[in-house]
């Protein structure tokens, strides 16, 4: 592995460990500024632990790295994967894709509806992904 494939994994893991990602932080700011309070985060009881979980209306958002959950849009832009070790990287990617769909079946049975977006997407615009799920928030009840 070349130095520079080391370090943005490095900074990936260390992104993907810490509780407060910046597209944690960047969710939370604009759901803040669309008036959507009332959400826990980081819910350890509930599969997969959501980053952001509405419990009155059983909406859970996960925010997905695009490397950690083989993001189908970059991935096909190919930028993401190491050339080094490509079978270790992906069959770790391919597991935890495996675990986000055992999580959002497991959240589904639990009568929750499970939102995921991508990282690119939050990059993109953090207010349409906020605006995304006031509507499906809307759509479990919640006054507008
Ligand atoms: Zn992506």
């Amino acid at each position: 592995m070349t130095m520079d494939v080391l370090e943005a994994v490095r900074k990936s893991m260390r992104a993907n460990r810490s509780k407060d990602t910046q597209p944690e932080l960047k969710l939370r700011r604009a759901l803040w500024a669309a008036g959507m309070r009332g959400y826990r985060k980081n819910v350890k009881t509930l599969p997969g632990k959501p980053d952001v979980a509405f419990t009155r209306y059983k909406v859970a958002v996960f925010l997905h790295g695009c490397f950690w959950h083989g993001c189908p849009a970059c991935e096909s832009r190919k930028n993401l994967h190491p050339t080094q070790n490509a079978a270790f990287w992906s069959e770790k990617v391919r597991r935890n894709k495996e675990r986000d769909v055992a999580t959002q079946a497991a959240l589904s049975e639990a009568g929750w509806t499970v939102l995921v977006f991508w990282e690119h997407e939050m990059r993109e615009s953090a207010a349409a992904v906020a605006e995304a799920i006031g509507a499906v928030l809307a759509q479990r009840g919640r006054p507008a």
